[in-house]
């Protein structure tokens, strides 16, 4: 779930004292914020679900639900839905430590006092905002770093890195499903030629509309395409036997076909073509995963001998 703030920000006001939920009101709105009010424990953790607030003003002691179990309860919800904290401050009592302890065991971020000293509410709230704003950035650029260290900058596709740590990751999940996995190798026949008659410029947008040919051949979400190197790619197809990875080869030769990629250089036709080489295997612990990039690489290669523009699978023969 990705969490942003409200425009102005939200803050949810929990008080059951009429009074003192006008001036927390006042107070907030004299900041230019937007407020919702609950009258009690359950209408606060309520609103919270429906209006997803950016800040919480929790008093600690209201009837039926007080103040530390809501604090306790909004952040179940949030641990169902994922995200970002949202930080909730608490309103005790004056001078008493045993609430302030128990506000803080129940997950709030601070506390204030009754009486409150406006100032210094205000000032904690608009604190708790700008932490707020401050880690959605951070989260932000987090995703964005990851984004980049696991895509091809030129395709778009993910890089050799998150091939290899998805093999991985999938060939330990398929080893106790004990289900088959399939490896489908692509490389582009005469791309060196493409390269020569076209220019590498173009050479490289040929390479971005292949990329996306692959990514849409491995629709499930748990198929994944990468660029493998240079003009090779490959496609991970976790719990495929050989006649689901036959049937993604089919859709990438007819996808192939169909964008038809002029390509004159060519020594087999007049479009761009592909050659693939498929494995399958159950995974097992006596063999480590590598085995079937070599078992497609070597299909790949009799593809390319056999004529290019072919797939051929990998058997021991
Ligand atoms: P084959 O049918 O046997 O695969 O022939 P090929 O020419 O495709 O194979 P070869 O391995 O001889 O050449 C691969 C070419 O791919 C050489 C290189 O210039 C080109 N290439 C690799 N990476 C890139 C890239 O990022 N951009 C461009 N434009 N070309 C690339
Ligand atoms: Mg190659
Ligand atoms: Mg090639």
């Amino acid at each position: 779930m990705t969490f942003s703030t409200h425009n102005p920000p939200l803050i949810l006001v929990a008080d059951d004292d009429k009074v003192m939920r006008v001036c927390l009101r006042q107070a907030m709105e004299q900041e230019g914020y937007q407020v919702v009010e609950a009258v009690d424990g359950e209408n606060c953790l309520a609103l919270f679900s429906k209006l997803n607030p950016d800040v919480v003003l929790v008093d600690a002691v209201m009837p039926h639900m007080d103040g530390f179990t809501c604090c306790q309860q909004i952040q179940v919800l949030e641990r169902r839905e994922g995200g970002i904290q949202t930080p909730i401050l608490m309103i005790t009592g004056l001078d008493d430590e045993e609430s302030v302890e128990q506000a803080f065991a129940s997950g709030a971020i601070d506390f204030v006092t009754k009486p409150i000293h406006w100032a210094v509410l205000r000032r904690r709230v608009k604190h708790l905002l700008q932490q707020v704003k401050l880690y959605e950035q951070l989260q932000d650029a987090n995703e964005e770093l990851t984004r980049l260290a696991t895509s091809d900058g030129l395709t778009q596709v993910a890089n050799r890195r998150r091939f290899d740590q998805y093999l991985q990751q999938e060939w330990q999940r398929m080893m106790r499903d004990r289900s088959p996995m399939s490896l489908i190798l692509c490389d582009i026949d005469f791309f060196k030629l493409y390269n020569d008659t076209y220019g590498h410029q173009d050479g490289d947008d040929c390479l971005k509309q292949v990329a996306k040919i692959l990514d849409r051949a491995a629709k499930r979400s748990i198929d994944l395409a990468a660029r493998y190197g240079g003009e090779e790619f490959a496609i991970i197809l976790p719990n495929t036997d050989q006649e689901g990875a036959l049937r993604v080869a089919k859709v990438i030769q007819t996808a192939m076909t169909d964008k038809a990629i002029p390509h004159r250089g060519s020594k087999i036709k007049e479009t761009l073509s592909l050659s693939m080489g498929i494995a399958t295997t159950v995974p097992h612990n006596i063999i480590a995963p590598e085995m079937l990039i070599t078992a497609a690489d070597r299909a790949l290669y009799q593809a390319k001998e056999a004529g290019r523009d072919r797939f051929r699978v990998f058997s021991i023969s």
